[in-house]
């Protein structure tokens, strides 16, 4: 039998217990090491739900480690990595890649040559889980592809056979695919040329900001963060120089580096 509570549970007083509800994700403190080398050196970084990050920053400074850590394909070394308020690295914590609910599409976007486009985009998707079944999955994957302005025929051809830009359109679906809240893109246009790279740019911010999805972009791209973001990460040496809101960081560079550097990055 159940004893019915002694007393109420004491009143929680919101504001000083629960973690801001706007708060996507938080990033306390955290360093990694690769050997002797210190990559990141103590980042804190916070992004609210539904917002757009740029990291910016030189090659080496640590952005590509800082979203992998993100993503949970490497653990912290000190410091901890929350997403909804749940803490996910840290010394005492560790939520798996395939739990975080994170897409992640790297800068060559990394499809898989000897499947289709359909395969590739349906690849880990559980056909079981979906209405329909197999014809189910088909028809996911198409309206993927619809999703990223591509013809759902494109399904069938093979990798090698698109342009570099619906190559990468392909990996946003893929990644896509899993629905995720949080999307980690790594200069993901940076191999396409100006025009198409505008393009594509529009067509995948357009896409996630109408899906609600958090986006951190890392980019070298000055414009590209401008237009991107609504707060501009400067990253250097393995810590955050400066986190604003871009204006602010364009129009006043927290030190002489951070100013160098942004003017030469377009
Ligand atoms: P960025 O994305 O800003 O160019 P990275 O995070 O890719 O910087 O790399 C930062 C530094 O960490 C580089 O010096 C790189 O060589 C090193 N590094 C990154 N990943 C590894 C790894 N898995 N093993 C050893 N060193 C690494």
């Amino acid at each position: 039998p159940h004893e019915a509570p002694s007393r109420l549970p004491e009143p929680r007083i919101a504001a000083s217990v629960a973690p801001s509800t706007n708060s996507h994700l938080e990033i306390d403190a955290v360093t990694k090491n690769f050997g002797p080398q210190a990559v990141l050196k103590g980042v804190n970084l916070s992004v609210a739900k539904g917002g757009t990050t740029a990291i910016v920053g030189p090659s080496g400074s640590g952005k590509t480690t800082l979203l992998r850590l993100i993503a949970g394909f490497e653990h912290p070394d000190t410091g901890t990595i929350s997403l909804n308020g749940s803490k996910v690295a840290g010394e005492d914590a560790w939520v798996p890649a395939h739990k975080r609910h994170v897409g992640y599409v790297a800068q060559d976007g990394a499809l898989f040559p000897h499947l289709t486009v359909g395969q590739n985009i349906s690849f880990g998707l559980d056909s079981g889980k979906l209405p329909g079944g197999r014809s189910g999955v088909k028809a996911r994957v198409s309206e993927l592809l619809e999703m990223v302005s591509l013809d759902p025929s494109m399904a069938k051809r093979r990798p090698h056979q698109l342009s570099g830009g619906q190559q990468q359109r392909v990996a946003l679906a893929r990644a896509l695919a899993r629905e995720p809240e949080l999307m980690l893109l790594d200069e993901p246009f940076s191999a396409l040329d100006a025009g198409l790279r505008v393009a594509t740019r529009r067509a995948v911010g357009q896409v996630l900001k109408d899906a609600g999805v958090t986006t951190i972009l890392v980019t070298h791209d000055q414009a590209e963060a401008l237009s991107f973001a609504d707060q501009v990460a400067v990253m250097r040496g393995g810590k955050l120089a400066q986190i604003g809101n871009p204006f602010v960081v364009y129009t006043r560079p927290a030190d002489r580096a951070t100013a160098e550097f942004l003017g030469d990055a377009v």
